[in-house]
């Protein structure tokens, strides 16, 4: 590294030459110059090198202050012929700004496009210019940038209207068509020029230089020293763990240091991994390319020379600053563009933007980011250059995909990204279409590029190597530029737009007819398929494609001229098509009903058969459009229709229907999944549109072209069902087929089938050009049959419906006269009814629907109709008429082979038994015979006038069958099947099908146009019973057509099931548990004083309402609670918490250290503890812990998954609620106390109690003396106190199973409270438990109080039990602790009361928490009373310590009071005059002792109100914790919310109201205790400093205040930069909703080290900000994210909600959000009762799914 070393000197060496340096005069020099590229290229080839690279790392500092200096500023000087911030001010100042905003996006940044008037989605604004837009109040759509891009504002081709925001509107005169160059002189004109173009070429030489050891002609440097860098490029293949493995090796660095590096590479695509003397690198290299070239290419890595690092940064530096200098003017702009395409010396696309272009796949992405930044601030933003540049674009374009397609970077690095900046701009695109033939360059540069085709040409996607794999997809995003040329459609078309596009169609047609017949399938027999074929490229394409070839159709029908051509390219498309495949077809003769016709032999259960037809749907769309036009109505005859042939047009569409309904009729399971997904995807709403629709279509036109009775034999045929309808005894099917079961089964199914295709195809008749309807008919009545199944959410109807390439559904439009919409709750979300209005439109036979879907609404249609009253009938809805190319389908419904099919059927139907027909085929034939009716009598309605009826369906229907056979008529049948009792299900529709063949009739008969009656009418004479049986019958039909699919629902509802009904099955758990009987409360109190709970006159429980009974839920079994018996425990759960800091900067402690005794007045970290409320035995509770633990260990060994709980840690469910636990809390009998009379007063108690604080303390340190610790001289012996007894060891009361839980709840609050090992030894286990009763009493009083309930009452059992039996723990957990520790806390806590010098480490009283102390002293004085037997009662203590804490609290309220605000008006002064006075006179004593650390105050009123309200909350949490360590009911008044409060606590904690008075009575002994709080130094200091000082009443704390707009918080993540990579974007901004800090989530970048082990921000942050529960929005995501600890997380629904009631995670949809305040604070309550962690638990338990995520990478 000697080299390194040398020129790091280097700098300051050459100081006085750069000092001395002037950029004026090197200006003035180039100025004179003859050759001024040589000039220039001399200067740089002097400075650049001595700039920049001079040591391994690069010195930014330095760089940022020399370069500006030494080389820009002599090139802006140059440019000026002045000082340059002077003459680039007159440029600014002569401009006249394009109206263009330019704006260009950050990652991250939210923009908005209008629904409504956008060209396409790709025109967006950014923040500012929406705000200041009219979309503001339109349909817009949110989103997030990806990067690059800029808003649209000011492009008048991008909106439909509003094209300029308030601060773009451009001012009246038209500067637009003006010469930005008309305000500059010629000269400076000339230098401008001279500086961009040596600048520009400089830049672009050395940004594409390849060479690593030399450089260009010119720049070599004067001196060059052996002095390399090891450059690591980036590449997408190998992952960020190989890159920093390698590096590891290779340079010997840390992991750290990997990781930095690996993470620059992968931002800037390049870095230097090391840096020394060329043998030095290359060894390094070497390393890295010996180590990656295993299982893929190696990284690259190049050794460069110095100088070569240095010229590529400073031509970055130059980029940027070009960029930077053309914003003062468009005038440079313009010549920047003007040098930029210029064309080079080597002729055509030589200009240096070409030069870039095509050498952008060999840039690293760093340079790359940096001229597609200046393309776009410059070439994209000159009305006259964007227009030269996109046909340079669009000539180089094929290379440009070609490099893009090999390259490995995504496409946002490469600048074919650049395509939809010029595509989408209509008229650039109309261009480039006429001009440079840019339609057929993409498709055919798109086919060029798959080249895997089988013998006939189509595409053969089948084994094809990951290579291709990813070749296909990267050669995909030239569909997206094709969708960006065709999404706006030409207005007007001139002739050489039609030779265009009509050439770019034909190329677009050879693609389609790759694709026509592609991954054929034959039906597999026998055996099943070994291997699952390749299905999915070819969807992919056909999906990429959908979009594509709706937008070529709707090109074709904007003219007429163009689509009858493309009509006939397509035509002779598809007929060439044909002819490449004639799979030995033979030709045959069918005959039916006396017609004959001629087909081929053909059956697609034996051949192959593809579903792609691309050709032929799109000949259908277009077939569908034709018949729109003018033409259609008018000339048919000069349409290409003569050269149709029918048969052939249905031929490969009906194959591909019956391939559907034989994969239905389960005849193609041996094909396995692939061919189901197929199947699935061909009806799916992502495909449907050129897929399925189009065949149906395709057989609709090719059926109005043929005689109804050929078409119909032919799909007989097809359908392999013609020998059963064809003979002549197909009406005794029952008798003669009694073949293989299974073989009937299926035919059912395929009768089935073909059934509802005949409805398909006599009834579909909502698309323009086949039925006379518009676009939005067709919307609407698609929202209709969603409808009918269920009131559906917005976004679930989106889904249900074909978006088009603007991602519209136009149901905007339509959705209101159809439906209603309904607000949501706090959960759920909005949902849209149908009106009851349009329940008529239903058709059971919806093309749409699914099975399921039909079965669903059916059910609900039913239901509603039998709610209002109606028959439950479903006849078929009156259709629109057809258009008249499609008229002769009506047909269909009276020909004579239908009418045979639906004769036999309902023969068939007559004989009850035999598996011969079955309900669903019955009801399609009612159906269609539904069909005919209708159709019949809206041609009566129709021809009342014209009076041309040759539709007559109920002739046909009333004729007997042919002869032979003599059959009965269609009518006759339904007459005799009216009563057959097996019927029952159809009965209704065959009742509403005579009853409308009468209607008819008599219409026919009254040649008057009477209008037939309404056809539902009722008949009388049907009994209800009868109806009911129909109905009972009906229902097992629904079920058996159901059934297939609960099956697959089972374990899904199973669940659902559970998790319903949990909580119901939890709630009336709870009100039937023993446990939670309130005998306690309101019960008669026996002792003389009523509702007081702490000292001598306090409630005292009689010994019947001591007992308590309860039941464990594991055994059943009933145990009282005693002190001696069974351990009886509740599931508890202990967490950290910091939901109650004040102060979250605090470090955290050190766990081994730290000293809990006395907690800070800011609560940093708590130990909350939380229960379910369930009670098992402790042996019970054993034993299920026990099992618990050994299944887990047996499932991690086998499948080595999480869990939801950890049962290392101890963590188990609640046997019966699930809820997450990790220890147990035992159940104590309340303790027995007498109430004994004299007591000392509190002076004569003091001093008792300091006495024996002498004894023990001389004691204790006796014993240490004689163990040999450290000895302390100058303790003198005290003698204890009578009755008071150093060496007693009183007796453990509890029974053994009881002390063992005492020790296990103990020693789980220890771990868990301090994060460290159970040690049940530890002194400060007691301390953790006073400690966590008194926080979690505390968090209550908390809950209660922004909860606005009262204190007593309102709480849920399960808190009730947990605080009671928290509290009597704590009372208990000293007598399985040492004694003389616990003695010892008792005299360290006492000493912050009554100060003592022989007790070190006291804080001072502004450090303790008041509560906490009182909690500490009650809980701890039992093992110090014990000692004593002269009848010292703890009552009195426990009042006696009330009292002292109660003062040093109200000294602590008025030592921080804030100074009373400037007002003067004192509203109820006086009212209280003596405590106002009292505080007063308090305070002043104060300021007495303190002096000037106390500001002045005069108003006692203030003072004293600062008092009442700073003491609240500790009353209130001091009733509450002696209200359960004693079980003194409360006092009505605490039941309620109101006034009077504070005295009703006074008096049930026998308090005087006026609080003061502690004070006043025992003035002789307060006065000294006062003097010593004050005299410790603390307190000054504490007053003094500048850290803000506690003050009471403490506020609750709440989540952050959050935007009412969600994308002022996407704004506000997309100007958030990654903290650690140096301005970097984040790509996972989260937000923590507990201290409102933004972080970098996941990302390798932000991963710091926790406990050994890497984690990600999130998870860091929430150790030190929420003791390990963190509470997170993801802004990108829209998501709330939960973590508990490292390995628990999930995600829960944002508080922010669309205008339709919905959330919008992962923000795809788009919609504008606004904040939902009442489930943001449902957020903040969980957080607020410490529920986070068993919200997490409860949504693992779940989703199993959330186990396995990785959150601690979060
Ligand atoms: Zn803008
Ligand atoms: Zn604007
Ligand atoms: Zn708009
Ligand atoms: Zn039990
Ligand atoms: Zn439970
Ligand atoms: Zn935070
Ligand atoms: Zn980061």
């Amino acid at each position: 590294m000697a080299a390194a070393e040398n020129d790091r000197e280097a700098p300051s060496a050459l100081c006085n030459e750069f000092l001395n340096f002037s950029a004026k005069d090197t200006a003035a020099k180039w100025l004179l110059a003859s050759n001024l590229h040589k000039e220039v290229y001399q200067h740089l080839a002097c400075y650049v090198p001595k700039i920049y690279c001079l040591g391994p790392n690069l010195n930014p500092q330095n760089e940022d202050l020399l370069a500006p200096l030494l080389l820009q500023s002599p090139l802006e000087w140059y440019l000026c012929g002045e000082e340059p911030s002077v003459g680039l001010a007159k440029l600014e100042q002569n401009n006249q700004p394009s109206q263009l905003c330019g704006h260009v996006f950050k990652v991250g940044e939210p923009t908005y496009s209008c629904r409504e008037c956008a060209a396409d989605p790709t025109c967006v604004l950014c923040m500012q210019c929406f705000l200041g837009s009219v979309h503001k109040e339109h349909r817009y759509r949110m989103t997030t940038s990806g990067g690059g891009g800029f808003c649209d504002c000011g492009d008048t081709e991008a909106w439909k209207k509003g094209p300029y925001c308030q601060k773009h509107e451009p001012n009246n005169n038209d500067s637009s068509q003006k010469d930005p160059l008309a305000n500059m002189t010629e000269e400076m004109i000339a230098r401008t020029y001279n500086v961009f173009s040596i600048i520009l070429k400089y830049a672009v030489d050395m940004l594409t230089w390849d060479k690593e050891d030399e450089l260009p002609e010119g720049l070599e440097p004067p001196v060059r020293g052996d002095t390399y860098y090891c450059m690591l490029f980036n590449d997408e293949v190998h992952t960020y763990e190989q890159v920093i493995y390698t590096l590891q090796k290779a340079v010997n660095c840390t992991q750290k240091e990997a990781v930095s590096f690996a993470t620059t590479v992968d931002r800037d695509g390049r870095k230097s991994v090391r840096f020394g003397d060329f043998q030095f690198c290359e060894q390094a290299k070497s390393v890295i390319v010996r180590n990656t070239s295993r299982q893929t290419k190696p990284l690259r890595v190049e050794v460069m020379h110095s100088s070569v690092v240095a010229h590529q940064c400073f031509a970055l530096k130059a980029l940027t600053w070009l960029g930077q200098i053309i914003r003062y003017s468009d005038a440079l702009r313009r010549i920047l563009c003007q040098v930029g395409l210029q064309r080079g010396p080597e002729g055509e696309n030589s200009s240096l933007v070409d030069t870039l272009m095509l050498c952008d796949s060999k840039m690293w992405k760093g340079a790359r980011n940096v001229y597609h930044q200046l393309f776009m601030s410059s070439l994209l933003m000159d009305s006259k250059y964007k227009k030269l540049f996109a046909i340079q674009f669009a000539k180089n374009y094929e290379r440009l995909q070609s490099d893009y397609v090999k390259d490995d970077h995504d496409r946002e690095f490469s600048v074919t990204d650049l395509s939809v900046q010029m595509f989408t701009v209509p008229s650039l695109a109309r261009m480039l279409i006429t001009e440079e033939n840019l339609m057929t360059t993409i498709i055919r540069t798109f086919v060029d590029h798959l080249r895997h085709r089988d013998l006939q040409g189509r595409f053969q996607f089948e084994r094809y190597t990951a290579q291709q794999a990813f070749k296909f997809r990267r050669v995909q995003s030239l569909i997206g530029d094709l969708k960006y040329v065709l999404i706006s459609r030409p207005t007007e078309w001139t002739d050489q737009l039609r030779e265009k596009y009509l050439e770019g169609f034909d190329a677009f047609l050879e693609l389609l007819k790759c694709m026509q017949g592609m991954d054929p399938v034959v039906r597999q027999v026998g055996q099943h398929i070994e291997m699952e074929p390749e299905w999915e490229a070819a969807f992919t394409l056909q999906m990429k494609l959908t979009h594509i070839i709706s937008m070529m159709q709707e090109w074709c029908a904007s003219d007429e001229k163009v689509l009858i051509e493309a009509y006939k390219k397509c035509l002779s498309a598809l007929t060439h098509c044909h002819s490449g495949f004639t799979d030995g077809e033979q030709p045959i003769t069918l005959c039916m009903c006396g017609h004959s016709v001629d087909t081929i032999r053909y059956c697609v259960s034996q051949e192959k058969v593809s579903i792609h037809l691309p050709v032929s749907r799109l000949l259908a769309g277009l077939h569908a459009l034709l018949s729109t036009t003018e033409v259609a109505y008018r000339f048919p005859e000069q349409l290409p229709l003569s050269e149709l042939s029918p048969p052939m047009l249905i031929e490969h569409p009906l194959r591909c229907l019956v391939l559907c309904a034989q994969v239905h009729a389960g005849m193609w399971r041996r094909n396995g999944f692939s061919l189901v997904n197929q199947i699935y995807y061909y009806h799916n709403v992502k495909c449907r549109v050129e897929m399925f629709d189009k065949d149906l279509i395709m057989l609709q036109a090719g059926a109005s072209m043929m005689d109804p009775n050929h078409f119909l034999m032919i799909v007989l045929s097809r359908f392999e069902l013609y020998h059963i309808f064809s003979s002549a005894d197909c009406r005794k099917r029952y008798s003669r087929e009694n073949a293989h079961k299974d073989v009937v089964q299926q035919n059912n199914t395929l009768i089935e089938e073909m059934l509802h295709l005949v409805i398909m195809i006599v009834g579909e008749r909502y698309t323009a050009g086949v039925g006379q309807v518009e676009s939005s008919d067709e919307t609407r009545r698609e929202i209709v049959h969603q409808l009918c199944i269920r009131p559906m959410a917005h976004s679930e109807l989106v889904k249900a419906l074909p978006e088009n390439e603007n991602k519209e559904t136009g149901m905007e439009r339509v959705i209101d006269s159809v439906a209603l919409f309904k607000k949501p709750g706090v959960t759920g979300r909005g949902l849209y009814k149908l009106r009851p209005e349009c329940a008529k439109m239903f058709n059971l036979y919806f093309h749409h629907y699914s099975r399921a879907d039909q079965s669903k609404a059916e059910e609900a249609q039913r239901k509603i109709k039998r709610q209002n009253g109606e028959d439950s009938v479903l006849p078929p809805p009156v259709l629109p008429r057809f258009c008249p190319l499609f008229a002769s389908l009506v047909n269909i419904l009276q020909c004579d082979v239908l009418l045979g099919i639906l004769g036999a059927v309902l023969q068939w139907a007559m004989e009850h038994s035999g598996g011969h027909w079955s309900e669903s085929m019955l009801q399609r034939v009612l159906h269609l015979i539904g069909m005919g009716l209708v159709e019949e009598q809206q041609h009566l309605l129709s021809s009342a006038d014209d009076n041309d009826t040759n539709f007559n369906f109920t002739l046909k229907i009333s004729r007997p069958g042919e002869a032979p056979a003599n059959t009965p008529s269609i009518l006759a049948l339904l007459e005799t099947l009216q009563n057959a009792p097996h019927l029952e299900v159809h009965k209704d529709m065959i009742r509403w099908i005579l009853k409308t063949v009468a209607n008819i009739k008599t219409t026919r008969e009254c040649t008057a146009s009477a209008p037939p009656s309404d056809s539902s009418g009722h008949s009388q004479e049907e009994t209800v019973r009868d109806k009911d049986k129909a109905e009972r019958k009906r229902k097992a039909e629904m079920a058996r057509l159901r059934r297939e699919k609960i099956m697959a629902q089972m374990s899904e509802m199973q669940r659902h099931f559970i998790n319903e009904n949990k909580e119901l099955f939890q709630q009336s758990l709870e009100e039937l548990d023993p446990s939670t009987s309130s005998t306690l409360e309101h019960s008669p109190s026996s002792c003389d004083s009523a509702l007081v709970c702490v000292g001598p006159r306090r409630w005292r429980a009689g010994g019947s309402e001591r007992r308590q009974m309860v039941t464990c839920i594991l055994c059943q079994e009933e145990q009282e609670i005693r002190t001696d018996g069974k351990a009886m425990v509740l599931a508890a759960f202990v967490q950290r918490s910091t939901v109650m800091s004040k102060n979250r900067k605090r470090p955290p402690h050190n766990p081994d250290k730290y000293d809990p005794l006395f907690m800070h007045p800011d609560l940093s970290f708590g130990t909350h503890t939380g229960s379910c409320g369930h009670i098992m035995h402790s042996h019970c509770w054993q034993r299920y812990f026990e099992a618990v633990q050994a299944k887990e260990q047996r499932r991690q060994q086998r499948l080595r998954v999480h869990t939801s709980y950890d049962v290392e840690n101890g963590e188990f469910l609640c046997p019966l609620c699930e809820c997450l636990s990790n220890t147990v809390i035992p159940l104590l009998p309340l303790t027995k106390t007498s109430c004994s009379s004299e007591q000392p007063d509190l002076s004569q108690w003091l001093s008792i109690t300091s006495q024996q604080m002498k004894a023990l303390l001389s004691a204790h340190r006796k014993a240490a003396d004689a163990e040999g610790v450290d000895a302390m001289d100058g303790v003198n012996d005290c003698p204890p106190p009578d009755g008071f007894r150093l060496d007693y060891t009183p007796k453990n009361p509890y029974s053994s199973t009881i002390k063992e839980m005492l020790t296990t709840f103990g020693t789980a609050t220890y771990k868990v409270g301090l994060k460290v090992h159970p040690n049940e030894q530890d002194p400060r286990v007691p301390i953790m438990c006073w400690g966590s009763c008194a926080y979690t009493i505390q968090c209550i009083e908390r809950l209660l109080v922004d909860e606005e309930k009262p204190l007593f009452g309102s709480l849920p059992c399960r808190q009730d039990d947990c605080l009671s039996s928290l509290t009597r723990f704590g009372s208990a957990c000293w007598t399985v602790s040492s004694h003389t520790t616990v003695q010892n806390h008792f005299i360290r806590l006492l000493a912050a009361l009554v100060p003592d010098p022989r007790v070190e480490n006291t804080p001072c009283v502004l450090d303790i928490d008041m509560f906490h102390l009182l909690v500490s002293l009650v809980l701890s004085h039992p093992a110090v009373l014990c000692l004593d037997s002269s009848g010292l009662s703890a009552d009195a203590a426990q009042l006696h310590f009330l009292h002292l804490v109660t003062v040093a609290h109200i000294v602590q309220i008025l030592l921080t009071s804030v100074p009373e605000e400037m007002r003067m008006e004192q509203e109820g002064g006086g009212a209280e005059r003596e405590e106002e006075e009292n505080a007063c006179m308090l305070y002043n004593t104060l300021r007495t002792h303190l002096g000037s650390g106390l500001h002045e105050v005069s108003s006692g009123w203030h003072l004293w109100r600062c008092v009442k309200a700073g003491i609240l909350p500790y009353l209130r949490a001091a009733a509450l914790f002696f209200h359960y360590l004693n079980g003194a009911p409360a006092p009505p008044e605490l039941h309620t919310l109101g006034a009077g409060e504070l005295e009703a606590l006074c008096g049930y904690l026998c308090l005087p109201s006026n609080l003061l008075q502690l004070y006043y009575n025992n003035r002789e002994l307060m006065e000294p205790l006062l003097h010593g709080w004050c005299s410790h130094p603390g307190v000054l200091q504490g007053l003094q400093s500048s850290v803000a000082l506690i003050r009471f009443p403490r506020e609750s704390n709440r989540l952050i205040e959050l935007p009412g707009d969600y994308s002022a918080l996407i704004n506000q993540a997309s100007s958030f930069t990654c903290p650690k990579s140096g301005g970097d974007k984040s790509r996972a901004p989260t937000l923590c909703l507990v201290c409102g800090a933004m972080l970098c989530s996941q990302s390798y970048c932000c991963q710091t080290e926790l406990e050994g082990e890497d984690v990600g921000a999130c998870t860091a942050h929430t150790f030190a900000c929420g003791a390990g529960v963190g509470i997170f929005l993801r802004v990108r995501e829209s998501q709330v994210l939960f973590l508990a600890g490292k390995t628990k997380g999930c995600f829960y629904a944002p508080p922010y909600l669309d205008d339709y009631g919905e959330t919008d995670q992962g923000l795809r949809r788009g919609n504008p959000l606004h904040l939902c305040q009442e489930r943001y604070r449902k957020v903040q309550k969980l957080w607020r009762q410490h529920s986070i962690t068993e919200e997490i638990g409860h949504a693992q338990e779940a989703n199993q799914t959330l186990v396995g995520i990785d959150w601690q990478h979060l």
